[in-house]
């Protein structure tokens, strides 16, 4: 397929997509806002006063969301390879959150505590070859189980995105070892076609 098929296609989907219009008129930064707020709408993850950690936040319609949910009581850190424009009640960090450095930058700007709420939305640069992204997708979702020992508090909740396909059920054993509760959700704004789910983990245990 050319590239430019490709991307008038894409531009297509885009102009039919009814959470792309949505997303637009109400001023969020990306339509992937629906996705959260559709499993928040189930699940009641986001708390009034609660410490909320996004990796992968950019451009930044997860916190917008999470910002407005928690309020000027509660905190939000942004983390993203990716620059973020300001958000009101948002400490952005740019950087890979797998670098120590960036790590030691998120523990910091937690404060005293750790995250109540670690939500993940992350993708690794998709090259179309799914025996390269896969694995890699599998890795990115391993590194954020293996960070929450310092960024999660017991008893806290993740939400993260996976990429359906080899190696999740694998992972999936791994998060039932640090979650008491894990579910499954495909929100109505993830599109069919999507390889993508996101996990529920509740009850941090570790
Ligand atoms: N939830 C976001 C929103 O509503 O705007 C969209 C997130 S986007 C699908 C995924 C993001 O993950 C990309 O911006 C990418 O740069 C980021 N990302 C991927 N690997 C990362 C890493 N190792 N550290 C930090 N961010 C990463």
């Amino acid at each position: 397929m050319s590239r430019k098929s490709s991307s008038g296609r894409w531009k297509q989907r885009q102009a039919r997509d009814p959470f792309v219009r949505q997303a637009h008129a109400g001023g969020w930064r990306s339509r992937a806002v629906f996705k959260l707020a559709q499993i928040d709408e189930r699940e009641h993850l986001l708390q009034r006063g609660a410490t909320v950690l996004d990796l992968g936040a950019a451009p930044g319609g997860w916190s917008q969301y999470a910002a407005g949910k928690v309020g000027r009581g509660g905190r939000v850190v942004a983390v993203d390879l990716l620059p973020i424009e300001a958000i009101d009640g948002v400490h952005r960090i740019r950087g890979d959150f797998t670098d120590e450095k960036v790590l030691e930058q998120i523990i910091d700007a937690l404060g005293a505590g750790k995250a109540d709420l670690v939500l993940c939305d992350m993708a690794p640069n998709i090259s179309g070859n799914s025996s390269v992204d896969q694995p890699r997708s599998i890795r990115l979702a391993e590194a954020v189980l293996q960070a929450a020992q310092r960024l999660l508090k017991p008893g806290g909740t993740m939400l993260i995105k996976l990429f359906q396909g080899e190696g999740v059920e694998e992972l999936l054993q791994e998060v039932r070892v640090q979650f008491a509760s894990v579910r499954r959700r495909k929100p109505a704004a993830s599109r069919s076609e999507s390889r993508e789910i996101y996990l529920v983990a509740g009850n941090y245990r570790l």
